[in-house]
């Protein structure tokens, strides 16, 4: 790519390719007279066939390859953790396991309900049918046929020996067959929705931005780390500063849409001088404005799992797929419906337990809040992420349920005869409550959702970051469109949500371009 690049003045500056960046490339690029630049820190790969195996490979994360290395502090007892984030295009939805779930309608309605009126269920749905092409229910009508997405289930004869039991041992347990997880009033067991072809993962770059790229007015730029951007003293972007190669450039446009994802989103904005800002000062950073909401509201799905050794260890093989099925259900006495999930997770990815698998307990609606901070100006150094995960006792006492519930599988058959031994919770440690809960307080992990930590809301909310649609309140040319401005994390995997993010805002850009500046 030649770098005059560099010196183009452009409509519209996206910095992110991920599950949201990508998505508004290219539904903002379907208006010819618009030109729009795609930045990405991570490399760009233009042809499916030239992909790396680790992006291809849909049947396990890629997690070193294209990864930030970022870690994070689960909770205050426990080890800090790695936590993958995709650093490539196609962002986290290029690494990750491709599970194709949608929040329940409650979730949306729920923004509308916090002053975000664009985004309840029923303005949501028609996105969610837009971006996805259901194979398996895409004549009904809460469904879509003809989306970028693939979605597929595996049906019954394509699930592994573990899968079959886990869907078995449910029936057993008495939870409700579920052919369909995204049906609006679904639950109980069944195939995971995924969006994948036989192996290949049906990534943000694949769906939307290999079609998109032979568009004269869509560039999209890889190895482009965005450091900050530059404002006027009218409070107008003017300008993001990256680089490339070494080199330090600015590159100006009417309009920049920072989906950066919930992690590395709001130490950009810090560094632009949107922060706390006692926090910005510390850091010896210019305060463009006082914004607290940065950073704060971190939302994520708590995860402990139940791990198991197989008699056959060739049962739990890394050549099988990851994830096949799920359950979906609802704490005893919870005001919120689909508040757990229960994964069987084909093998354990921890050293000490090789032909193992797990069973992951996940609560899907949690009270505690978290936060992504930076400790230093350098645009490169990693920033601090701490989770607080089940120091709320809501939290802590319906992940206790989902935990016991867990382990009930590894007795049910026909589950119960595949296995050798049980490796966590050690048996011989007590399996009462207290000690479980002692357990879910200083053990429990991330589910890899991080979100909110840009959050929208009205002006008068003092915790939000951008107006309901996407736009910074405390600026103006900037929007952000990405994981970080739910208000809350929805009761599922945040991949289809985070592309619907994409689907509308790249919509509003293409539609109505006058509320953007343009
Ligand atoms: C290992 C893993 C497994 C997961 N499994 C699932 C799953 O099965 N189903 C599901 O629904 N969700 C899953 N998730 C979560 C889901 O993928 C994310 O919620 C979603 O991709 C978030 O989208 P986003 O656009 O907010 O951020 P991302 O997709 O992460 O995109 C952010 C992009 O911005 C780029 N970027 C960041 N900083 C800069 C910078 N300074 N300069 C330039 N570019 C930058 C990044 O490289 C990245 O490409 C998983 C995530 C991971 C990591």
């Amino acid at each position: 790519m030649p770098d005059e690049w560099f010196a183009d003045q452009y409509d519209v500056v996206i910095i992110g390719a991920g599950s949201s960046g990508s998505v508004i490339a290219a539904r903002a690029s379907e208006q010819p007279n618009h030109s729009v630049l795609l930045l990405e820190a991570g490399p760009d790969y233009p042809l499916i066939g030239e992909t790396p195996f680790d992006l291809v490979n849909s049947y396990r994360n890629s997690t070193a390859d294209h990864d930030w290395g970022h870690a994070y502090q689960p909770t205050a007892e426990g080890r800090p953790t790695a936590f993958p984030r995709g650093r490539v295009t196609g962002g986290s939805s290029a690494v990750n396991t491709t599970i194709a779930l949608r929040g329940v309608p409650e979730d949306y309605d729920h923004w509308a309900e916090l002053g975000n009126e664009q985004w309840s269920w029923e303005r949501v749905l028609p996105l969610f049918n837009r971006l996805e092409r259901d194979l398996d229910f895409g004549h009904e009508p809460y469904h879509g046929d003809a989306g970028p997405i693939t979605i597929r289930r595996y049906p019954h004869e394509e699930l592994s020996e573990t899968h079959q039991a886990f869907l078995e041992a449910a029936r057993g347990l008495g939870y409700p067959d579920c052919a369909d997880q995204n049906d609006p009033q679904g639950w109980g067991s069944g195939p995971q929705p995924m969006n994948k072809l036989q192996r290949l993962r049906v990534s943000t770059a694949v769906g939307y931005l290999a079609p998109a790229r032979i568009r004269p007015n869509l560039k999209i730029v890889g190895d482009t780390h965005c450091r900050r951007f530059i404002s006027d003293d009218r409070g107008r972007v003017t300008h993001v500063e990256v680089e490339r190669n070494g080199e330090v450039r600015r590159i100006a446009s009417k309009l920049f849409v920072l989906s950066a994802g919930a992690i590395q989103t709001p130490p950009i904005l810090w560094r632009s001088g949107l922060g706390p800002q006692r926090a910005l000062e510390d850091l010896g950073i210019e305060v463009v404005a006082d914004v607290e909401g940065v950073g704060a509201n971190l939302c994520d799905h708590p995860a402990l799992s139940v791990i198991a050794t197989l008699k056959d260890p060739s049962l739990a093989s890394s050549e099988l797929p990851l994830i096949q099925t799920i359950l979906r259900y609802t704490a005893p006495g919870s005001e919120h419906r689909n508040d757990l999930q229960i994964e069987l997770i084909t093998w354990t990815q921890r050293a000490d337990s090789p032909g193992a698998f797990s069973i992951a307990a996940v609560l899907e609606q949690s009270h505690g809040r978290g936060t992504v901070r930076i400790d230093s100006a350098d645009p490169h150094a990693q920033p601090r992420i701490e989770q607080h995960f089940c120091e709320d006792d809501r939290d802590a006492v319906r992940m206790l349920a989902g935990f016991k519930d867990a382990l009930a599988f590894v007795e049910t058959e026909p589950l119960a005869s595949l296995i050798d031994e049980l490796r966590f919770p050690d048996p011989s440690r007590g399996a009462d409550d207290e000690s479980l809960l002692n357990l879910i307080r200083r053990l429990s992990g991330s589910g890899y959702h991080p979100c909110g930590t840009a959050r929208m809301g009205p002006a008068e909310d003092a915790g939000a970051v951008v107006d309901q649609f996407g736009r910074v309140h405390a600026l103006s040319g900037l929007v952000v469109a990405d994981a970080s401005i739910m208000p809350e994390v929805p009761r599922a995997n945040t991949n289809l949500t985070s592309i619907m993010i994409g689907e509308q805002i790249g919509e509003w850009i293409r539609t109505r371009p006058g509320d953007y500046g343009l």
